[in-house]
């Protein structure tokens, strides 16, 4: 379902953000590179789709 963004300050990692807690990317974000929001990032096309799924 929807929840909140996050998005992770890894090095490296998609400069996107992630708001559905069924994406597998954003619950591999290790817990202390997770920040609350957007980070003015696009959201992640895992995410846009399971929330337009309904998930
Ligand atoms: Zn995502």
């Amino acid at each position: 379902m929807k929840v909140l963004p996050i998005y992770s300050v890894k090095p490296y990692a998609p400069h996107k953000y992630h708001d559905n807690d069924r994406c597998t990317e954003r619950n591999n974000i290790e817990r202390e590179n997770v920040r609350q929001g957007t980070g003015g990032r696009p959201l992640c096309d895992h995410c846009e789709r399971l929330n337009r799924e309904g998930k």
